[in-house]
C-alpha cells in the first residue's frame, strides 16, 4: 500500500466551473478515506485527478512519494484499482473476461490471467464456475457490483479509488456488500478513496472520513466518530 497526498490541488473546468479548491489531504497507507458531501461538491473531479482521467489545474498529487504526473499511465492503471457506480462493465465480455480487463492490458498470459480472474471471483464471493462465463445483464446488481470490486483488483493495485460502489443497489443487498468488503479490506489492506453521500455507509467504512462542500471546500477531515460528534 502507498499513502495518497494531495496539496492545495485544485480543478476549474474549461466552462469556468470552480470544481474543486485547494483541497490538501493525506491518505494514510492501508486506510480508508471516505469523502462525503453534496451532489457537485467535486467529490469524482477528486478520484478522477488521482487516476489522472482528469488534470489537475493547481497542486499536486503523490502517490507514495512520487508525483502522479510523472508516473507512465501503464503503470499507475495498474497500481490504482478504479470502481464506479453500475460498474461499466463490458456488456459483450463474460464476467471472467471482464475482470481480467487490465491484466490482460499488461500483457499477462492468458493462463496467468484466467487463474487470476477465477480467484478474484472467490474472493469476493463468486462461484467462477457458475459465474464465469455469463455475461452482465446475466447478473444481479450486487453481482455486477462484486464482479467490479474483482476487475479493480485484478493487478493487484496499491490503491482503490471507489465512486459511490454500493449506490446502485438496494438497501439489504448494500449492507451486505458492505460488511463484506469490510472484511475483504482486513485482508487485502488497500488504500483507498471512497466517495458516497450516504453518512451511515461513511461511519461504517471510514478510517477517517472528508467532509467536502459546495465547490470542492474541504470541511472537516476526521474520525467517524469525531464526524458524527461534530456540531
Ligand atoms: P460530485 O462527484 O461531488 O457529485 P463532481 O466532481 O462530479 O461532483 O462535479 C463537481 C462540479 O464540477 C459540478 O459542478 C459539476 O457540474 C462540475 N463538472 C464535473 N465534470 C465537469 C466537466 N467535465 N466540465 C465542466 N464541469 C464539470
Ligand atoms: P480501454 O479504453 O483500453 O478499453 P477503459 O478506459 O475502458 O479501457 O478501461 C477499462 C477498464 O479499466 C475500466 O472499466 C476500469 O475498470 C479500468 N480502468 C480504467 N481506468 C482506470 C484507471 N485510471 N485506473 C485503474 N483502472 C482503470
Amino acid at each position: 500500500a502507498a499513502s495518497i497526498t494531495l496539496e492545495g490541488v485544485g480543478k476549474r473546468y474549461p466552462d469556468g466551473t470552480e470544481a474543486v479548491r485547494e483541497l490538501s489531504l493525506e491518505v494514510r497507507a492501508g486506510e480508508l478515506t471516505v469523502l462525503i458531501g453534496p451532489s457537485g461538491c467535486g467529490k469524482s473531479t477528486v478520484l478522477r485527478m488521482i487516476n489522472r482521467l482528469v488534470e489537475p489545474t493547481g497542486g499536486r498529487i503523490l502517490l507514495g512519494d512520487e508525483d502522479v504526473t510523472r508516473v507512465d499511465p501503464v503503470a499507475l492503471r495498474r497500481r490504482i484499482g478504479y470502481v464506479i457506480q453500475n460498474v461499466g462493465l463490458f456488456p459483450h465480455q463474460t464476467v471472467l473476461a471482464n475482470v481480467g480487463t487490465v491484466p490482460r492490458l499488461l500483457g499477462w498470459s492468458r493462463d496467468r490471467v484466467r487463474r487470476r480472474s477465477a480467484e478474484l471471483l472467490e474472493l469476493v464471493g463468486l462461484d467462477p464456475k457458475q459465474f464465469g462465463r455469463r455475461y452482465p445483464h446475466e447478473l444481479s446488481g450486487g453481482q455486477r457490483q462484486r464482479v467490479g470490486v474483482a476487475r479493480a483488483l485484478a493487478a493487484d493495485p496499491v490503491v482503490l479509488l471507489m465512486d459511490e460502489p454500493f449506490s446502485a443497489v438496494d438497501p439489504i443487498v448494500r449492507t451486505r456488500l458492505q460488511e463484506e468488503f469490510l472484511r475483504l479490506q482486513a485482508d487485502v489492506r488497500k488504500t483507498i478513496v471512497l466517495v458516497t453521500h450516504d453518512l451511515d455507509e461513511a461511519v461504517r467504512l471510514g478510517d477517517r472520513i472528508a467532509v467536502l462542500s459546495e465547490g470542492g471546500r474541504l470541511e472537516q477531515y476526521d474520525s467517524p466518530a469525531a464526524v458524527l460528534g461534530a456540531p
